[in-house]
């Protein structure tokens, strides 16, 4: 594996380069991509413009749970491509209600409003948290509330990101939705007294990914289920990034035998082919909404519905679901022989490395300095909060791949450590 160098990176005429200056030229500013242009992938790996090969292992924050291109999942959506993409929701389509079947026995729920991306799926549930409390609760007009967590990440719309307290995902970006009361996550006595009459629901992610992988006390969200439980409140657990196989279960927050009121589930259900989210849950809940009141253009089309159903029979066998429990044991172990680590968080395969936040010097944070080296040298992860690693390879990874990334990994810990 030869990857690119930093000195022909800024200078030679590779056809990365060309593309890096095509993208500062056109591109919006939103994002600070590493300097790695991609063109091809398979399975765990990936291949850039200029030929060199690279370990996944972000796997497009879960996303990519089965890796690119998985055999089956391209096979459903090239026949769905033939036959029918696109009806919009004014007709039934002949896809999307397997899809809904599929989705709800996968996960244990009743009902299933398809929507396209995590951020709607999100928005979906605050609609329909709100509509329930005010028609069902009896909670009086306008003044529906919703407790969310402390470093949470949902999404990037402006009522999404009116609950973050991240302030790069909120400065700038006011004024804000009301109606959202922040405790510190994994605290059930400050979850439980911010409840008040007004309360519909509390909206948690069972794994924080984005924070940093921060996995709650033990014991926590199940408190979190007989507080909301007992106190007439909806609990909405947010599977976008932790569902779907990653955490080694279905929902992950079936490890902890909790059955949420609402999921939301995205990024692995559309088999990084297509944008598929959804909200599942109870059908006396999401019943509570009338035709016309909410919806998607593109939500629950034939061919996302295709796909999302060839994912649920992926994971309806539980194959992913222990790969992620085995590997993660074995990536886990990797990880935590290195030195130069601070901390090593994880659940499945899902780790969250913190590193010396001397690494990296004044002008590049920890995290990002050992990102960029793991770039140049053949693997692909994305830092988080100045210091994290976070690491999510593809379920379909082999333990040789992993043992790639940790010894990959100590290398570039122990050169920029030396440096
Ligand atoms: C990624 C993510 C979202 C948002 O999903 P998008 O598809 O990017 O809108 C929401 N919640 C969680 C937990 C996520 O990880």
């Amino acid at each position: 594996m030869t990857a690119v160098t930093s000195g022909n990176m800024s200078t030679a005429r590779t056809a990365s380069r060309e593309q890096i200056l095509l993208a500062e030229a056109h591109g919006a500013t939103n994002y600070a991509p590493l300097p790695v242009v991609l063109a091809s992938g398979e399975g765990a790996w990936v291949t850039d413009v200029d030929g060199n090969r690279y370990l996944d292992a972000l796997a497009g924050y879960s996303a990519l749970n089965f890796g690119h291109r998985h055999p089956v999942l391209t096979e459903v959506a090239h026949r769905q491509l033939d036959t029918l993409t696109l009806t919009a929701r004014a007709f039934h389509n002949d896809r999307l209600p397997a899809f809904q079947r599929d989705l709800a026995e996968l996960t244990g729920t009743e009902t299933v409003l398809p929507m396209n991306t995590g951020a709607e799926a999100v928005e979906t549930a605050v609609k329909v948290s709100r509509a329930w409390g005010y028609r069902v609760k009896g909670v009086a007009p306008g003044r529906a509330r919703i407790v969310v967590a402390g470093g949470n990440f949902h999404g990037r719309t402006t009522t999404v990101v009116s609950f973050s307290d991240d302030d790069s995902a909120r400065d700038g970006f006011g004024p804000f939705t009301p109606g959202f009361d922040r405790v510190p996550y994994g605290d059930i006595g400050a979850l439980a007294a911010a409840i008040t009459d007004d309360t519909v629901a509390v909206l948690l992610e069972p794994v924080q990914g984005e924070a940093g992988v921060i996995i709650p006390p033990e014991g926590y969200l199940r408190a979190v289920r007989e507080v909301t439980a007992s106190r007439g409140v909806l609990f909405v657990c947010d599977e976008i990034q932790a569902g779907l196989g990653r955490c080694g279960a279905t929902r992950c927050s079936e490890l902890d035998d909790v059955t949420a009121d609402l999921y939301t589930f995205g990024k692995a259900l559309g088999g990084g082919i297509v944008p598929v989210s959804a909200v599942a849950g109870r059908r006396d809940v999401l019943g509570v909404l009338r035709p016309g009141e909410h919806g998607s253009t593109f939500g629950g089309n034939p061919f996302a519905a295709a796909v999302g159903s060839a994912v649920c029979g992926l994971l309806a066998t539980g194959e992913y679901q222990g790969a992620a429990r085995e590997l993660g044991a074995h990536l886990g172990a990797g990880l935590r022989s290195l030195p130069g680590v601070t901390a090593v968080r994880g659940i499945g395969l899902w780790f969250g490395v913190d590193v010396d936040p001397a690494i990296g010097g004044d002008d590049v944070e920890a995290g990002r300095a050992v990102c960029v080296e793991l770039a140049r040298r053949g693997v692909l992860a994305k830092e988080t909060h100045g210091v994290t690693v976070r690491l999510s390879p593809p379920l379909v990874v082999t333990r040789s791949d992993l043992d790639v990334l940790v010894d990959t990994l100590g290398e570039v810990l122990r050169d920029l450590t030396r440096g």
